[in-house]
């Protein structure tokens, strides 16, 4: 006997492989976001928008890598593009410059007119450090701000407010940091969290703190699918400019899904910098870092010698340049695989916005049918389904007053019927994404919804 048999799932082979794992990997896990209750299920292998459990199952694939797979599990162009790259051009990592870099800079740009010039890194999570970092040296002030329910990577000075119970949070319009991890302290260096979607309250926190403020992070759409308000976007936009805070828009997740040019195509606002990742990586681990030239160009070797060259004749010293490297940065084959993506996605984008909203559309539908609160809320092509909201969430503190416990129940059941996301996540939908999953997920909705009654 396993856990899951409680929930309906047979799928005995994740729960001994996970047994076997916790042996080696703590907690059976290489991410803390994999895990869930009672224990995660084991996929084997990916094919367009499914995934294989290794019990043998198979299921429409809606996490799809969380959010980065924009054309789903082994398309056929990113195949190719790896290949070629791997085979015909002898290698897959130079460690010098090529020319994939700049035209990979070049098509980013062609999406997101903010983007003057770009540093690549290996992940989301890389590139909003090095965002803040360049922030920093710019301005020559040290603190960030933040938005309450934001996530920006997993590393220490970023680790607060991000779902924090609400009795520990302060204040709507001011709120706490909440540290989000152990070994994160709240000791005068941590961010200042802002409310998001709360005009006064950002508008208050900005105006007495500026003068120590290198940054504010924001996601235009939190978690990919509570957008903000435009006037909150225009204000954040003016203000920053008004106290020569940096706006950094994190577009890792929001960025080729909310629009292809992002959440700053969708509220039309250029911030100073941009992070990006996921998507652009086509599956494999990526970040960009871009923004205005005259801040990039704080990292840029012609203004100085670098820590390997100190002392290097007639340079500046290298604390005068911002030192950002890294042995992968702009792997050619992974560069390949993104503009693979970016170049099918482009061709594509409108049908994926298609399946979203007829899907959108569905489930609401089902959900009525069966007399349930059954809400979608999303931009572009991610969304998530809310359980028992009168109004759609405009910040996490709205989320945690939805029915979580129907909507994990609702999770387990789709999961028996043959659909995957991890329970309470977001959908993510891919250019695999076509009639046969709609129909198929239609279906499991409302199996599920039958057996909920039940
Ligand atoms: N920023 C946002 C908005 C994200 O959604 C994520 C990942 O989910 C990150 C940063 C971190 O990216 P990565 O997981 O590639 O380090």
């Amino acid at each position: 006997e396993h856990p899951m048999i409680e929930f309906g799932l047979q799928t005995k082979g994740s729960y001994e492989h996970m047994q076997e794992a916790k042996k080696y990997l703590p907690g059976g896990v290489t991410a803390n976001i994999k895990h869930f209750a009672p224990y995660p299920v084991v996929m084997d292998k990916g094919k367009g928008a499914w995934l294989k459990d290794v019990d043998g199952h198979w299921y429409v694939d809606y996490l799809m890598g969380y959010g980065s797979l924009a054309l789903g599990h082994g398309h056929s162009k990113i195949k190719e593009a790896v290949y070629d790259q791997l085979m015909d051009d002898g290698t897959c990592l130079f460690g010098t410059p090529h020319k994939l870099e700049t035209a990979f800079a070049k098509k980013i740009m062609s999406y997101y007119p903010s983007i003057e010039k770009v540093r690549y890194t290996n992940s989301g999570t890389e590139a909003t450090q090095l965002a803040i970092r360049l922030a920093q040296v710019f301005t020559g002030k040290k603190r960030i701000a933040k938005f309450e329910g934001h996530y920006h990577g997993g590393y220490k000075e970023m680790l607060y407010s991000i779902n924090p119970p609400v009795s520990e949070a302060g204040l709507e319009e001011a709120p706490s940091p909440v540290p989000e991890s152990a070994g994160v302290d709240v000791d005068g260096q941590e961010p200042y969290i802002l409310p998001f979607n709360h005009l006064k309250g950002m508008e208050k926190l900005l105006k007495n703190h500026h003068k120590e403020l290198a940054a504010v992070l924001i996601e235009p759409v939190q978690s990919g699918f509570i957008p903000a308000d435009q006037v909150f976007m225009d204000r954040l936009r003016e203000l920053t400019k008004k106290y020569g805070v940096i706006l950094i828009y994190d577009e890792v997740k929001t960025g080729f899904r909310s629009a292809l040019g992002g959440g700053q195509e969708k509220y039309q606002v250029k911030p100073d910098l941009t992070t990006l990742g996921k998507v652009i990586g086509g599956g494999f681990p990526i970040g960009v870092v871009g923004g205005r030239s005259d801040i990039l160009d704080v990292s840029s070797p012609d203004r100085g010698a670098d820590v390997f060259e100190a002392g290097a004749q007639g340079k500046a010293s290298a604390k005068e340049v911002l030192f950002h490297s890294g042995t992968y940065n702009g792997h050619p084959t992974i560069l390949a695989a993104g503009l693979a993506t970016i170049s099918v996605l482009e061709e594509g984008y409108n049908d994926v916005l298609s399946f979203t909203n007829e899907l959108r559309k569905g489930i609401e539908e089902i959900g009525r049918k069966a007399g349930f609160p059954l809400k979608t809320c999303g931009v572009g092509s991610i969304f998530n389904v809310i359980w028992n909201q009168d109004t759609l969430p405009r910040h996490y503190r709205d989320l945690q007053k939805t029915n979580t416990k129907m909507r994990k129940e609702l999770d387990f059941k789709l999961l028996q019927s043959g659909l995957y996301t991890k329970p309470l996540n977001r959908y993510s939908i891919s250019a695999a994404h076509g009639e046969e999953e709609l129909e198929f997920t239609l279906k499991a909705y409302e199996k599920a919804c039958e057996s909920l009654k039940g």
